[in-house]
């Protein structure tokens, strides 16, 4: 994904996301690691030019992100839910629903559950 972001006058952003998983593809070293083979891989795809002039280098671990979809999800949320809900607990959002929202998604699911909650209490 690339994302625009405020940067100095002439210049441009990219972002990119490299996934990982505890139980599928493990990930070991620095973050750091992949900025090279970033960038060169960037230049192969044409995103980057072999002469650009790179300002700011920088990657971070995100722990929790992408949710995944894999033969477990349907089970282990039916059962996260209703556990939830028999609590009278609303969760909501990516990791509430554990669905793959974007922003506008997760907002709206905010919504549903405020409403389910002033529901249970009107
Ligand atoms: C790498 C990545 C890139 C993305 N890019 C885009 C994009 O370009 N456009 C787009 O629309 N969406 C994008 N998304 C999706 C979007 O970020 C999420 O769908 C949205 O932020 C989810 O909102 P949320 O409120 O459900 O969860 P979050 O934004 O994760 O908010 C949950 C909050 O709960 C807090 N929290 C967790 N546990 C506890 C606790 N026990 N007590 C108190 N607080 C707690 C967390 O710290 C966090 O602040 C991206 C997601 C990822 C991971």
């Amino acid at each position: 994904m690339m994302a625009e972001s405020t940067v100095p006058e002439g210049c441009s952003s990219v972002q990119v996301e490299i996934y990982f998983s505890q139980k599928y593809r493990p990930f070991s070293g620095s973050p750091s690691d992949l900025i090279e083979p970033t960038v060169r891989d960037l230049i192969r795809c044409g995103v980057l030019r072999e002469g650009d002039r790179i300002l700011m280098k920088d990657a971070v671990f995100v722990p929790y992100a992408n949710i995944i979809f894999d033969h477990d999800r349907a089970s282990a949320l039916a059962r996260v839910q209703g556990f939830l809900d028999d609590a009278g607990i609303r969760s909501c959002g990516r990791f509430g629903e554990w669905a793959y929202y974007w922003t506008d998604d997760s907002f709206k699911s905010g919504e549903r559950a405020a409403e389910r909650a002033l529901g249970d209490t009107g």
